[in-house]
């Protein structure tokens, strides 16, 4: 499921290319996916000009000219692309968002949504997630008390996006390893110190990521280069029985089905209880 570096790469990419420009149609082909009928959606869009393009945890969003604003969540297989002319995603699209000077395709949707809401709206949808990870008031104090009350493992706790919004599976282990902490451990035996680690490998791994162009497959447009161009880069997740980059020990899973997480061995040792 895309996360923030991935949903950041697209703000970054689409700000450029959708801010100022004015939506000529769209085409919806599964309505599942909306709030409102496709009628009123392409009513609704139809001769507005997108101010400009947001991000919140892993969540897009499009200011619209009349104050209303479309948020979208992608899900697991879910990417944008943005064409011109003849050029299409490599799959078929669900929503198509035609404007002057190119099309948006939401494309490889089985879940998530496009919603087109009001300001107070999307207020009430945003205030039911955690804190951005990259949000500047988000200060070490206030980070180690979002985990307050919870008790079970620190991947669990990082990946619940009413506790801290925008990182899922591989970002959640990305982060524990950076910070040289095992994803498993149960948050009340995290000490101080570990704590001041996870808060400056999560800003690291988070922006080192996005500008890195994330893990989407797909590209976002023919000729983009950076999307997806973190996956290669990533230093665990998915790299069980490869050498670990900065010891050469063998990458292990811990945990079993939804709960697995990648670790080095020897970067991330078990603390032992006190
Ligand atoms: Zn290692």
């Amino acid at each position: 499921m895309p996360e923030l570096p991935e949903i950041e790469n697209y703000r970054v990419l689409l700000t450029e290319r959708l801010a100022g420009d004015r939506i000529t149609g769209t085409q919806v082909l599964q309505e599942k996916f909306l709030n409102v009928s496709a009628e009123q959606f392409d009513e609704a869009l139809t001769n507005r000009t997108i101010w400009f393009v947001e991000r919140r945890g892993n969540h897009l969003l499009l200011h619209l000219d009349n104050g209303k604003r479309l948020l979208a969540q992608l899900h697991a297989g879910a990417y944008l692309f943005y064409g011109q002319g003849e050029e299409r995603p490599q799959s078929e699209a669900q929503i198509v968002i035609h404007m002057e000077k190119g099309s948006l395709y939401v494309a490889g949707m089985r879940q998530g949504f496009v919603h087109l809401l009001s300001v107070k709206e999307t207020q009430q949808v945003l205030a039911e997630l955690g804190p951005d990870p990259l949000d500047k008031r988000l200060t070490l104090e206030k980070f180690v008390q979002l985990f307050r009350k919870k008790r079970g493992a620190l991947k669990a706790a990082l990946a619940d996006q009413q506790v801290i919004s925008g990182i899922g599976s591989v970002y959640a282990d990305e982060i524990a390893f950076a910070a040289a902490v095992r994803p498993d451990i149960k948050i009340p035996l995290i000490q101080e110190d570990a704590w001041q680690r996870l808060f400056e490998a999560m800003h690291v791994v988070l922006k080192d990521a996005a500008a890195k162009g994330g893990s989407m497959e797909q590209p976002l447009t023919m000729d983009d280069k950076l999307t997806g161009g973190y996956y290669i880069q990533r230093r665990v997740y998915e790299r069980a029985g490869e050498a670990c980059s900065t010891c050469g020990s063998q990458i292990e899973v811990v945990g079993t089905a939804a709960r697995k997480a990648f670790v080095c061995p020897s970067c991330q040792p078990e603390q032992v209880e006190s």
